[in-house]
């Protein structure tokens, strides 16, 4: 290990000898790679690798930091503990857990299985879900346990009313549950560790004297329970050493406090701080628009970052008319930076949804640019599109018995485990297939499953026979809705079951588009296209991929050049985080998290017109954007896409917007309504197309980038006339030429 890889600050912290020990810097400042080689160097003073623990944020920084590790040391890191939160609060249980009464062989339960366990608890407490969902009990009792409480500690600060007295008998209920299964769910991880070391001082005592020097990497995102457990296998070493960036604190949402690193110094009054200052990451260029997007921010320390390496190119941006046409403007970039020899590898596209990633996939797979999602699956293999498709599959195939296995009890319809395990006897019996024996059934089975059966399969005929009925995307989303699929997740204010519900609306989106597109979609066509999407997808070792993930998954990483797509008021930042400011401020840190994730190339996209979990908006650019001084972005700035391109063509065959795609009636806020009552379009696109009439006419030229009311963006091809004969010829991608009186058509002109 040799430290002149390090600065001077660095190298204190490295070498810093007893005692807490705070390094609080910016983005790109070397913060973990000092934590790494700190780890590296207790070891060459002798530290055994059992007595160190290393905690991150990620399996993924876990494994890297290891190996980094491993370099430096020339393999010793073997022993070393290194991990996530969770896999080290597993470790520790594993070992100890009978103390607190559960076998050691606990099981862990997920998200869904912990759906199940409060189903059955509502019907044995007798609940409607329409007064309490299932989602909503589940988000208050992990609330609860993220704040390390209990049933009682929670129904102590409740309104202690009847609707408390429900809850808590609930929350009681499912902790007997789990605990009967011998199960531990994720935030049981956490609480359960730390239960276990406060109950137990000779397990405490244990790990204190193991772990002589503990260290955290992404402070910054520690909830309170892993800040109690970091505190206390540290208390008698009192060796902790903790590193972050205040402005990278994005977890608020999941509970992170991010006064834990704000206040360390009131935590431990010994400690000694240390300021990172130089950026070794970013050049000069990418470092100015992060810093002066973050300075918008209140609630924080003031850093300042400087970078020896030059200004570098300046930041490229496009204002593209809809989705696609951000993504094939992606595409053509990546192009370009591959012919400049950047690694695919090197290259990485952020969003702030999952369900942003359809689009990009599909244009890249287009484009046969090798690409992966990251932290997240791909949009085909997610499960609730699984389930979605596994209907579809059953419609086309009844005898498809994989995927009718799949969806028969979900969502759940009380059908068990039990009961299909029947239906599949008697399949084999009769050499038939599941669904044959769904319609004869056996007489041993009884009257309620019989039913729940019974059911099942009507409402599968319904479905057959309205299949033949409607237009695929109507028929689409009539299923959705009737399988009580998308009302699984749309009730609910947890921000993952809504993504999953986004990535359904988002299915469905899917669906429309390619019905517009091909003149006579057919179910089956459309499965064949999906399992090709998906065949083409498998280049699982292509050694060349470029990266897409969200915006939180791409912390701690870095990429010579870096897309952030969706550059939106309303996506980043988010709608929902508009209401607080300080959620506004945690959308502000996620974007400085972007764009610090970039070495020598950041781009930034937006689009004017978007449609997202089958919703349609017309967007004002994100407020972030304008934070950023223009003489950092590329004077293609505001340039149109034809300009962008040169020769390139947007593809003909594209959809358009909302009105084309069906009313719902899942009822989620702007779905279905007339696009002026949509919530995010531009209020001043609202006022000129309605009042267009008042107004002198405006004068359009050949040339000129258009929206229209129903149509969409487009793009000015001919115009004649003045005044109030004056007429203008529009082409749009998905409807071809359309001329318009200019007077009364509700037509703007943009930028
Ligand atoms: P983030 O806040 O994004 O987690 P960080 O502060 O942890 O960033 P690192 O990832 O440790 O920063 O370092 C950023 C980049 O700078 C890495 O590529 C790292 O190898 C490099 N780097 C860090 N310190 C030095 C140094 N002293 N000399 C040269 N390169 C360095
Ligand atoms: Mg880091």
């Amino acid at each position: 290990m040799n430290l002149n890889d390090l600065n001077d600050r660095q190298a204190e912290a490295v070498l810093h000898q007893q005692g807490p020990l705070l390094i609080v810097a910016g983005a790109g400042s070397g913060k973990t790679r000092a934590l790494t080689y700190r780890i590296a160097y207790l070891m060459q003073q002798g530290v055994k690798p059992w007595n160190i623990l290393a905690l991150t944020f990620t399996n993924k920084a876990a494994k890297e930091m290891l190996r980094r590790v491993d370099d430096l040391t020339g393999g010793h890191a073997e022993d070393l503990w290194i991990g996530t939160f969770h896999s080290v609060c597993v470790r520790i249980l594993r070992r100890d857990i009978e103390k607190l009464g559960y076998q050691r062989s606990f099981a862990i339960y997920d998200d869904d299985d912990q759906q199940r366990v409060l189903r059955d608890l509502f019907k044995q407490h007798d609940i409607d879900e329409k007064q309490l969902s299932l989602r909503e009990m589940k988000r208050i009792i992990g609330d609860a346990k993220t704040r390390l409480m209990d049933a009682d500690d929670w129904f102590s600060q409740s309104r202690k009313d009847h609707h408390a007295q429900v809850i808590h008998d609930l929350f009681t209920g499912y902790e007997e549950k789990l605990r009967k299964a011998n199960a531990l769910d994720f935030d049981d991880l956490l609480n359960k560790a730390l239960q276990l070391l406060m109950d137990h001082p000779p397990v405490l005592e244990h790990y204190q004297q193991r772990f002589r020097h503990v260290l955290v990497d992404e402070y910054q995102d520690t909830n309170l329970a892993q800040y109690t457990l970091v505190k206390l296998l540290s208390g008698q070493s009192r060796n902790l050493c903790v590193v972050g960036d205040d402005d990278q604190s994005i977890y608020g949402w999941r509970g992170a406090d991010i006064r834990n690193i704000l206040e360390f110094n009131k935590d431990f009054p010994e400690a000694k701080v240390i300021k990172l200052e130089q950026n070794y990451r970013s050049t000069q260029t990418i470092l100015d628009a992060a810093n002066a997007i973050i300075r918008n921010n209140d609630q924080r320390m003031e850093k300042a970052l400087w970078t020896e390496s030059g200004k570098g190119e300046k930041i490229r941006f496009c204002a593209a008319g809809d989705e696609r046409e951000e993504a094939a403007w992606i595409c053509e970039h990546v192009r370009r930076l591959r012919a400049r020899k950047v690694p695919m590898s090197e290259i990485a596209v952020l969003y702030r949804m999952h369900a942003q990633s359809r689009v990009l996939e599909e244009m890249f797979m287009r484009a046969g640019i090798p690409y992966r999602v990251y932290g997240g699956t791909r949009f085909y293999d997610r499960k609730e599109i699984k389930d979605a498709l596994a209907y579809l599959r059953v419609l086309v195939n009844p005898d498809d018995d994989v995927a009718l296995r799949r969806i028969i009890n979900v969502p759940k319809r009380s059908i068990g485990d039990a009961t299909v395990e029947m239906l599949e006897e008697q399949a084999r019996e009769n050499s038939s297939t599941l669904y044959a024996a769904l319609r004869s059934l056996p007489d041993r089975l009884g009257s309620r499953p019989r039913k729940c059966v019974e059911g099942f399969v009507e409402m599968m005929d319904m479905l057959s026979r309205r299949l033949g009925e409607l237009p695929l995307g109507e028929f689409v989303k009539m299923l959705l809705d009737e399988t009580g699929l998308i009302r699984e997740y749309a009730e609910s204010n947890d921000e993952e079951m809504l993504s999953k519900r986004d990535n359904l609306l988002e299915f469905l989106g899917a669906v429309n588009e390619y019905e517009q597109k091909s003149g006579d979609a057919t179910l089956q066509s459309y499965l064949e296209n999906v399992a090709l999407v998906t065949d083409l997808d498998m280049q699982e070792d292509a050694p060349q991929y470029v990266t897409l993930m969200t915006l939180h998954s791409a912390k701690g990483m870095e990429y010579r050049a870096v897309f952030i797509a969706g550059m939106e008021d309303g996506l980043l930042p988010s709608a929902r985080s508009k209401l607080e400011e300080d959620r506004l401020e945690e959308e502000r840190r996620l974007c400085y998290v972007g764009v610090t994730r970039a070495k020598e190339f950041l781009y930034l996209t937006r689009t004017r017109h978007r449609a997202i979990f089958n919703q349609a908006s017309y967007n004002q650019p994100s407020p972030f954007l304008s934070e950023i001084p223009k003489e950092l972005i590329s004077d293609e700035w505001g340039k149109t896409m034809q300009e962008h391109f040169g020769e390139y063509k947007p593809p003909r065959e594209r959809t358009r917007p909302a009105q084309r795609l069906p009313k719902t009636s899942f009822g989620i806020p702007g779905m279905g309504q007339d696009i002026l009552d949509i919530p995010g379009v531009s209020k001043g696109f609202v006022r000129s197309a309605a009042s267009a009439v008042e107004q002198p006419a405006q004068i359009f030229r050949e040339g000129d980038r258009v929206l229209h009311k129903k149509f969409g963006s487009g793009q000015v091809v001919g115009a004649s006339g003045s005044g109030a004969e004056a007429r203008v010829t529009v082409h749009f991608t998905a409807y071809g030429d359309k001329e318009f009186s200019v007077a009364i058509a509700p037509i703007v002109k943009v930028e």
